[in-house]
C-alpha cells in the first residue's frame, strides 16, 4: 500500500485513540468535583464514604489502611503526608457517578480521592485490600505531581506493591508462558500528556490482566536484582518527574535490555522437556 494511502487509513484510528484517551481525561475532569460527602461518612478517623451495602468493604479498608500506607511508603521511598479520601461504592451506578472509567475496578483521581468499585468485590471478582494498596501507589505519585508516566511503570508499581492487585486473573505462571510464546509488554520510557494521549500500550493477547501482571513482574525484577539502583530510580523520578530522565541517571542499560534478561531468566527456569 502506498505510504500516503496507508497514513490516511491510519488517521481515523489515531483520532479514535486520541478521543478515547482524551474522553477519559475529560471525564476525569468533571467527576473530580463530585462531592463524596453526598454519601454517608462511615469512619470518624479517616475520610471514608460508603454507599449503603458497601459498609463492610469500607470497614475492611479502614482496618487495612495503616498497613497499606506503610507498605507503599516503605517500597516507594518517602511518606504520604495526607492520606486520600476513600469512596466505596456498592453498585455500578454509584461507581459510574464517581469514576472516570466506569468499567474499572478502582481508580485514583490525583490527590483528590480513591474510588473503589465494591460491586466487583461483592461479586468476589476483586480483593478490596489489594485494590486499595495498588491505588495508593498511584496516589503516592499523583499527589507529588508525577503524572502520565509510562503505563507499564505505573501499573507495575501498583501490582508489585499490592502482591498482584489489578492482575488477579493472570497468574505469574500464565504470564511466563505468554512471555515465552512471544506475547509480552513493551517498556517505553515516554511520559507526559502527549505520550498519554498518543501512545496507548498494547496488552499481550489483548488481555489487560496479562499487561498488569507482566508489568508487575518487571518492576519486581528491577527491584529484586538491584534494590539500590531501584531506590535510586524512584528518588530520581521524585526529583525530575520524568522516568526517562530518572532512568538514564540510574541505569546503564535500557529497559528493553533488562526486560530481555528477565525473559532469559524465565526461559532458564523452565523444566527441560
Ligand atoms: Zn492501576
Amino acid at each position: 500500500m502506498p505510504r500516503r494511502q496507508f497514513l490516511f487509513r491510519l488517521l481515523p484510528l489515531a483520532g479514535l485513540v486520541l478521543c478515547l484517551q482524551g474522553c477519559t481525561l475529560a471525564r476525569a475532569g468533571y467527576v473530580y468535583y463530585r462531592d463524596p460527602a453526598a454519601l454517608p461518612r462511615v469512619s470518624a478517623t479517616v475520610p471514608i464514604y460508603a454507599e449503603a451495602g458497601a459498609e463492610g468493604i469500607a470497614a475492611t479498608l479502614e482496618a487495612a489502611l495503616p498497613d497499606s500506607l506503610h507498605r507503599v511508603e516503605a517500597t516507594h521511598g518517602s511518606r504520604i503526608d495526607h492520606p486520600p479520601t476513600l469512596v466505596v461504592c456498592a453498585t455500578t451506578a454509584c461507581y459510574g457517578h464517581y469514576a472516570a472509567i466506569p468499567a474499572s475496578a478502582a481508580e485514583t483521581l490525583k490527590d483528590r480521592r480513591i474510588t473503589i468499585n465494591g460491586a466487583l468485590i461483592l461479586k468476589g471478582e476483586r480483593d478490596a485490600v489489594k485494590l486499595l494498596t495498588h491505588e495508593l501507589s498511584h496516589y503516592y505519585w499523583y499527589a507529588q505531581g508525577i503524572l502520565f508516566q509510562p503505563r507499564w511503570f505505573e501499573e507495575g508499581m501498583g501490582v508489585w506493591v499490592s502482591d498482584g492487585g489489578g492482575a488477579e486473573k493472570a497468574s505469574v505462571e500464565a504470564a511466563e508462558q505468554a512471555i515465552l510464546s512471544g506475547s509480552m509488554i513493551e517498556t517505553p520510557l515516554d511520559s507526559g500528556l502527549w505520550a498519554f494521549l498518543t501512545q496507548t500500550p498494547a496488552a499481550p493477547d489483548n488481555n489487560w490482566y496479562q499487561y498488569y501482571r507482566q508489568s508487575g513482574m518487571f518492576v519486581q525484577y528491577l527491584h529484586d536484582t538491584d534494590p539500590e539502583a531501584f531506590s535510586a530510580l524512584l528518588a530520581a523520578l521524585r526529583q525530575h518527574h520524568s522516568l526517562r530522565t530518572a532512568w538514564s541517571a540510574t541505569y546503564a542499560d535500557s529497559p528493553e535490555t533488562l526486560w530481555a534478561r528477565l525473559v532469559d531468566d524465565i526461559r532458564r527456569r523452565q523444566p527441560r522437556g
